[in-house]
């Protein structure tokens, strides 16, 4: 039994396939005394499948603080607490991230379980190659910010994570495509669900074929950007391509010349001429 006493357990829960509980998990499920779940309603059948009878506090959004006090009392008392979000990980676009720093601050032991998380899950299968990833998790829900947003990461160089509910996902996929141009966009929907979708395209097509059909659009999403080609990456390229564009080459063919003249890879260049049209 791998349990210890007065010890906060960060516990991953499955993003929709209730197997992907670890093992290790369902262990410290089963023995702490004390689950504080964001919603009992959507953890109940989880715990219940286990046959899991700890007491429950209620760790969600608006009551951070004062669930953090209650467990700090728990664990000062010699008990073990698990912490759980609806799904995934706690902590990340998930309420937990301050009871962790309360619990933490009190001096208490945390013990995190590697486990389910959404943005993860994608990137290991989105066959992007960026050798760094930003996680941004959700963006402001109103144009004029979501737009400011982005505007403040074009220039990354690394794959941008984004989480986004289905509501929002077209307009937000617009924006994408102003602000950035061309770039390959990985729409990574329903994730280890019955409609599981993985699907990576060019920025520009993305909206066109979200709209195409309406279950594109339906479940949950997370929404992946390839990096900005790097300066150096684009060093002559860059200046070559600057030439061909200044003397009214169109995109396409001054991407394909630059490529031939330097060896660099057309598509980074293609995406570089497009960023320095606009
Ligand atoms: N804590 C979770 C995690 O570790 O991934 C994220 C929770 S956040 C409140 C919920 C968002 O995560 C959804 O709106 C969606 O963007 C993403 N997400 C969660 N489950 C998903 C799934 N099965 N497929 C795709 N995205 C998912």
């Amino acid at each position: 039994m791998t349990e210890e006493y007065a010890v906060l357990y960060v516990v991953p829960t499955p993003l929709g396939n209730l197997a992907d509980l670890t093992h290790r998990a369902e262990e410290i499920l089963r023995a702490v005394p004390w689950i504080a779940a964001e919603d009992t309603r959507h953890s109940g059948p989880l715990l219940k499948q286990l046959g899991v009878r700890a007491r429950t506090i209620p760790a969600h959004r608006h009551n951070e603080h004062e669930a953090a006090a209650r467990i700090v009392e728990r664990l000062r008392a010699g008990e073990a607490v698990a912490l759980l979000s609806d799904a995934g990980t706690p902590g990340i676009s998930d309420p937990g991230a301050r009871v962790v720093a309360a619990v933490r601050a009190a001096g208490c032991k945390i013990v995190p379980l590697p486990g389910p998380c959404a943005a993860i899950t994608a990137l290991s299968a989105s066959g992007l190659v960026d050798e760094h990833f930003l996680f941004y998790g959700f963006l402001p829900s109103k144009g004029g910010q979501r737009r400011q947003a982005l505007e403040a990461l074009r220039d990354q160089a690394c794959a941008l994570v984004f989480y986004e509910a289905p509501h929002r996902v077209l307009e937000t996929v617009a924006d994408m495509a102003s602000v950035f141009g061309e770039r390959t966009l990985v729409v990574a929907r329903e994730l280890t669900k019955l409609f599981e979708s993985i699907h990576a395209l060019p920025l520009s097509s993305a909206l066109a074929w979200l709209q195409e059909d309406a279950n594109r659009q339906r479940g949950e999403f997370v929404l992946i950007l390839s990096g900005a080609p790097a300066e150096a990456e684009c060093g002559d390229g860059e200046r070559v391509l600057k030439l061909l564009l200044g003397e009214g080459l169109p995109v396409k063919q001054a991407a394909k010349l630059a490529s031939q003249i330097t060896g660099m890879a057309k598509n980074a260049l293609y995406e570089r001429a497009l960023a320095l049209k606009s």
